[in-house]
């Protein structure tokens, strides 16, 4: 086992999850009308190690939907099926330094990242357009839940229709991103209508899944691609040395750069309060949380990873 004594570690994980509980720190997102109905007391914290142990507490099966936790999944089917050099003739690797939806793109006027709502979209773009662009608007749909479903080991992953219907209702500033992306040229190919793009990137945000199978999904990672719960090869292990080392740089929004200095692990947040957490070759963490700090991160989330780091030793240079 990679985590030789296994329940004393899940121990540990609960009095973590405990110290969390107690904070009432951060406000749910409103700009998504329908994700600031959910509940703020649920919390929630699953773990798969990438030899197929389990641990979860709380709310680790209750629903919510990806938002930008589906960004890096996406990434990867690109870099899968277009390869690294091509997907970034289109898009950055450094962190922005602004806000996950801010108007802005880089020198090169390229968004910076694939991690941020610029960088998300253009990348959703590149899957429409360049990957099986034979395919209908409905079966890419199902290409794109099919590949997260495998990412998952086959786990709970279906789609939140109302929360897409309400991000796409209040979708002022992503159509904004869009309009300007293509004023500026950055698409592969010039969509006629933006309607489509951004709908297909509100569908990617709004799978829904839960902390037990998105902890599968951050355990594929950490595996090099293979799942380690139905030992299916879903990614290569050039792909997700590519989506970990942006996860490490940029997953984060604005507080990446703070992150990686305490945490030193790759993560990717979303606004419905998830958090997906890597550690290479150990384990995949997913933890739920929808009160956000005012970088849009899950605030229970990025105390959980502070602890855990705190008491495991697991960043990055901890063991020098
Ligand atoms: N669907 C969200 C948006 O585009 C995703 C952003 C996020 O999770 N930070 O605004």
């Amino acid at each position: 086992f990679v985590i030789p004594d296994f329940p004393s570690f899940t121990k540990g994980i609960e009095h973590i999850y405990w110290n969390c509980k107690s904070n009432s720190q951060g406000r749910l997102a409103t700009y998504i009308p329908q994700l600031a109905r959910v509940n703020p007391d649920q919390w929630g914290v699953s773990v798969c190690t990438i030899d197929g142990q389990r641990f979860g507490i709380g709310d680790n099966r209750v629903p919510f939907t990806m938002q930008s936790c589906s960004k890096p999944l996406t990434y990867a089917i690109a870099l899968e099926r277009l390869g690294q050099e091509r997907v970034h003739q289109y898009v950055g690797q450094e962190p922005s330094g602004r806000n996950f939806n801010e108007l802005v793109l880089d020198h090169n006027k390229k968004p910076h990242n694939p991690m941020v709502n610029a960088g998300g979209i253009l990348v959703c773009s590149m899957l429409k357009d360049l990957v099986k662009p034979e395919q209908t608007l409905a079966e890419k749909f199902d290409f794109t839940l099919n590949y997260y479903k495998r990412l998952a080991g086959g786990e709970k992953l279906g789609f939140n229709n109302a929360v897409f219907l309400s991000e796409r209702e209040a979708a002022d500033r992503n159509y904004a991103i869009g309009h300007y992306m293509r004023e500026h040229g950055c698409y592969p190919e010039k969509p006629a209508d933006l309607r489509e793009l951004l709908d297909y990137y509100f569908q990617c945000c709004s799978m829904e899944s839960n902390c037990e199978a998105m902890s599968v999904i951050a355990a594929t990672l950490a595996n090099g691609g293979i799942c380690p719960t139905t030992e299916e090869k879903v990614l290569l292990p050039e792909t997700t040395r590519d989506v970990l080392s942006l996860l490490h740089s940029c997953g984060m929004y604005d507080y990446s750069g703070q992150f990686a200095f305490r945490v030193g692990l790759p993560a990717k947040s979303g606004v419905s309060g998830a958090m997906l957490v890597v550690v290479p070759n150990v384990m995949g963490i997913c933890v739920w949380s929808p009160p956000l700090d005012p970088m849009g991160n899950s605030c229970r989330g990025v105390q959980f990873c502070e602890e855990l780091v705190g008491e495991f030793n697991l960043h990055r240079y901890d063991n020098l």
